[in-house]
């Protein structure tokens, strides 16, 4: 079987991995350290950008766009710049992110301090999930002081010249504040919700200044890649897909839980690390990519590795890479009305087809598991799902929107079932 954790959890073995010593005596902050010592010639910011392009790295935290390009956006000015971590982790099914925040700190901040170096951002902020204030918040506030005690992060940094201040902030607990934009406003003090773009974050970002944002396992994987070099790191993967991502994996396996594997194994490899099939039962369904990706039925995901190219063919998502597993027996209109009722609830109220269509798409899969269904109801939710994809402010729209249409394409027999049977499921 392929080798699991080897990239971001490269380093997690021992005892308490999370502890600045452990992470040094790892090779940790070598990359850093030698940033500050060769700002000029071998790392240069231009070749750091340069380095994570070549390397292929992807955002990790939904959208996989090109880090590399995504940092080349920012301007060159003599502008207050900023880099911003999102750990607003909040995606059902992911729960990646707060692992690294728990058993990896030094990463995350490393990966920042670097990407702060190459952008000429010389403040961060790290957005942590409200949620997280019990486990992962003081976890990384430790590794924050730790790196401060040491003298690795502050003003003029171990005599280099180069000054990088990080703090951590505590969002208050809501989803739509993985949003960007969102996030940004949250930590402006003012209620998460999504801005229009244009202008994006490089342009005017956090208090209107050039700022980029990127996810916790995307920032954590730079320390490596400027450490190993852009050809080591692309080694993992596809050519297309190049490197490695944390799976969660969830649903009806065995064994729940982060495998860090390399990008275009196959699904049937993932789900062997992942247990198999809880008491044997046969697949289902799988939704590949967080609650928001289209779900796959199990005949179509089966021959599919575990890549943003092969996914997008078989008409869904790499995502976040949270793959839900669902097994024979399940009741797909029970699933879909329980992913509904989170956008929902979670959406910001902004526009009227989010805020509205939301609203409509639950309710009307809550009369039909109510039996109260009528035949055209699916006609109707499609119709409210089509409305509302593509015609809102921000991705949250769309996200409410696929998983209706998916699970109707995929699984009408099972909601025409429900509604002929007032309420009665065909997996009952
Ligand atoms: Fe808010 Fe939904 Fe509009 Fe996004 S799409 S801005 S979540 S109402």
């Amino acid at each position: 079987m392929t080798d699991l954790n080897q990239v971001i959890f490269s380093n997690i073995n021992g005892q308490d991995p999370w502890s600045i010593q452990a992470y040094l005596s790892s090779g940790g902050y070598q990359t850093w350290k030698s940033i500050l010592t060769d700002q000029i010639n071998k790392h240069s910011p231009e070749k750091i950008i340069d380095a994570v392009s070549k390397s292929g790295l992807r955002g990790r935290g939904g959208a996989g766009f090109p880090t590399g390009k995504k940092w080349s956006f920012m301007p060159e000015t003599s502008q207050q710049k900023y880099i911003v971590c999102n750990s607003d982790e909040s995606e059902p099914g992911t729960c990646h992110d707060r692992d690294i925040l728990k058993y990896n700190p030094h990463a995350l901040i490393e990966g920042m301090a670097i990407a702060g170096f190459a952008m000429g951002a010389t403040v961060g902020y790290n957005y942590v999930r409200g949620e997280f204030m019990i486990e992962c918040f003081p976890r990384i506030e430790q590794a924050l002081h730790e790196a401060y005690e040491l003298g690795l992060l502050g003003t003029n940094i171990l005599d280099s010249g180069i000054n990088f201040n990080l703090h951590n902030f505590l969002g208050a607990g809501a989803y739509i504040c993985g949003e960007e934009t969102a996030l940004l406003e949250s930590l402006e003090g003012k209620q998460g919700k999504p801005r229009f773009k244009p202008p994006f974050p490089a342009n005017f970002g956090l208090y209107g200044k050039p700022t980029t944002v990127n996810n916790t396992q995307t920032l954590a994987s730079i320390p490596k890649i400027i450490q190993n070099g852009p050809e080591w790191f692309s080694s993992f993967g596809t050519e297309k897909s190049p490197g490695t991502i944390i799976f969660s994996v969830s649903g009806h396996i065995n064994k729940p839980g982060n495998y860090e594997l390399p990008l275009g194994i196959s699904f049937s490899e993932l789900l062997d690390y992942a247990g198999g099939m809880e008491n044997d039962k046969s697949l289902k369904a799988v939704i590949p990519g967080g609650s928001s990706t289209k779900i796959l039925p199990g005949e179509i995901i089966q021959n599919c590795t575990m890549d943003y190219e092969s996914l997008q063919k078989a008409g869904s998502a790499l995502g976040t890479g949270a793959v839900i597993v669902i097994a024979e027996g399940s009741c797909m209109v029970e699933l879909l009305k329980r992913i509904s009722r989170f956008y929902f609830a979670e959406n910001c109220g902004q526009c009227t087809p989010c805020r509205e269509g939301t609203g409509w798409l639950y309710r009307i899969l809550d009369r039909i598991t109510q039996g109260n269904g009528k035949i055209n109801d699916l006609e109707l939710l499609v119709d409210v799902a089509n409305r509302i994809e593509g015609n809102t402010i921000c991705a949250f729209g769309d996200a409410s929107a696929w998983p209706v249409q998916s699970f109707i394409e995929h699984f009408f027999d099972e909601f025409e079932y429900m509604i002929k049977n007032k309420g009665k499921s065909i997996a009952a």
